[in-house]
């Protein structure tokens, strides 16, 4: 990182406005980085021209004095996003020459508040995994490495791009999506921040669906600071997404370092799981410690339908994704694929586009949707998740403030050691993180410390409905504690 890439997007953000350099200096600085970068694999569109354009008119606004809370400041965009007129394929085949002719809700908030576009960074395809391998553009390539390792680490997934960039210095921030985990557990991987909103905070409009009751949009950053000035612009009322709250958006940034005295932390027993690094046994009560030292309680509190978060979320995902997925026919949209009739069309174009992963998910949904299975597997599966919605807001009631977990079961693994042979394995990341999607609370997480190996850990705490000025306020303690994490740079 140079000295303009290593500032944070708030220090970028002050200087930018006091005019100490200019906005395209910084979009230079960083699209430096990018070009340099690009071993890890983790922008799948860079957008120099669009971004020296943004930063012009940036330049412009902020010489008038007139510049908006993100002006000038360059973000990466989960290519999960549509940006009108730049390519979005949510790094699937069937999307691959995908031009969108809309913005996404999200973005275009980003972009009016003064934001400017670096480029479109890859995820796992349809935002279907963990460890972002199942891009069609290959694997992104951790920037953290094992100490004295040079094999190459998976940076998590879905959103896997966006933290990679986050946590190389190639972005003051980025953007993603977390359906079951896809922005905390990459931000534990990478050792950055990570927020996933109350769902219906910020608007799906315009986002590539996965599956619709889950998917939320969310900040990556390396500060918690910097996540709350960049959710205070993506978030907001939709009138185009019916899921989206009207709720005004609080000062999400005046939250950071607030007070945490007498707050209420839940230690869930059930996340302690068989199999879970000690070392991650030990920073979770180290987390429980830093809160305690800045006047929080914590107290043991029970969530007994945690052992069926997974197993439900592996039945609703799939099902709200074959049928999302339903649309991608070869018709309207991207790759088609000829054959001797419409059927044979639509066959040929799905099996060309959608790789292994995504094609099991279409599968497993289809199947739990259909006549005979729909009661078995999918109504059973909804009724599940009401009751750890009701884990939670029992808690809620009781008092508890917010709920302190790891974020992942364990460090970041190896390019292909994990999935290939049982998906399972795989899906077994999410397990503490889908039940806050299950649940539609926010999350976020907060890098705690290095493993053994040197590789960052993170530690995740989940809020209260529309609370997420708890998370940033008990967040900024953990961060303040633990301190910040960089990757040394080997690309
Ligand atoms: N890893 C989970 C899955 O594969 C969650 C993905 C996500 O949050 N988009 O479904």
């Amino acid at each position: 990182m140079n000295a303009l890439t290593s500032l944070s997007l708030a220090q970028a953000r002050d200087a930018l406005r006091k005019r100490e350099f200019s906005a395209t200096e910084l979009v230079e600085a960083y699209l430096a980085a990018v070009e340099q970068a690009r071993a890890l694999n983790a922008f799948v569109l860079e957008t120099p021209d669009r971004a020296h354009a943004m930063a012009e008119k940036s330049d412009a606004r902020l010489a008038r004095g007139e510049g908006g809370p993100l002006e000038g400041l360059p973000l990466a965009i989960k290519d999960l996003f549509c940006t009108e007129g730049v390519r979005t394929t949510a790094s699937s085949r069937i999307l691959e020459n995908f031009v969108p002719a809309y913005e996404s809700t999200v973005t275009a908030n980003l972009w009016r508040d003064g934001a400017v576009l670096l480029g479109k960074t890859s995820n796992d395809e349809f935002a279907m995994g963990s460890s972002n391998e199942t891009s069609c553009f290959g694997p992104v390539i951790s920037p953290w490495r094992r100490r004295g390792s040079a094999q190459g680490l998976v940076p998590g997934g879905s959103s896997g791009g966006s933290a990679a960039a986050v946590a190389a210095g190639l972005c003051a921030g980025s953007t993603g999506t977390d359906t079951g985990g896809s922005i905390r557990q990459p931000a534990s991987f990478c050792g950055i921040v990570g927020l996933k909103p109350t769902y219906g905070r910020c608007s799906r409009w315009g986002t590539v669906a996965f599956a619709s009751s889950l998917d939320q949009a969310g900040p990556f950053a390396r500060t918690v600071r910097d996540c709350a000035i960049l959710l205070r612009s993506m978030a907001g009322n939709d009138p185009k997404d019916t899921t989206c709250v009207d709720l005004p958006v609080p000062d999400y940034e005046a939250a950071v370092g607030a007070s945490v005295k007498g707050k209420r932390i839940g230690i869930p027993k059930e996340y302690r799981v068989p199999g879970m690094a000690a070392e991650l046994e030990t920073l979770w009560e180290r987390g429980a410690q830093w809160l305690k030292d800045a006047g929080a309680e914590t107290v043991e509190i029970s969530l007994p339908m945690t052992k069926y978060a997974l197993p439900a979320y592996y039945i609703v995902a799939p099902a709200e994704a074959s049928s999302n997925l339903a649309r991608y026919d070869g018709v309207r949209y991207g790759l088609r694929v000829a054959g001797s009739d419409i059927t044979d069309m639509y066959e040929r174009t799905r099996a060309a586009g959608f790789g292994k992963e995504v094609r099991r998910r279409v599968m497993i949904g289809t199947y739990v949707l259909s006549a005979g299975y729909y009661d078995a597997y999918y109504l059973h599966a909804q009724k599940v998740r009401t009751l750890i919605k009701r884990d939670f807001e029992r808690c809620f009631a009781d008092g508890i403030d917010a709920v302190l977990t790891p974020t992942t079961p364990s460090a970041a693994f190896a390019i292909g050691e994990k999935g290939s042979v049982d998906p399972v394995e795989m899906y077994l990341n999410d397990i503490f993180t889908v039940t806050v999607n299950m649940a539609g609370l926010p999350g976020i997480s907060v890098p705690g410390g290095l493993d053994a190996q040197g590789l960052p850990l993170g530690l995740q705490l989940i809020g209260r409905p529309f609370d997420e000025e708890m998370l940033f306020a008990l967040g900024a303690v953990i961060e303040k504690a633990a301190g910040r994490f960089t990757p040394q740079r080997w690309w």
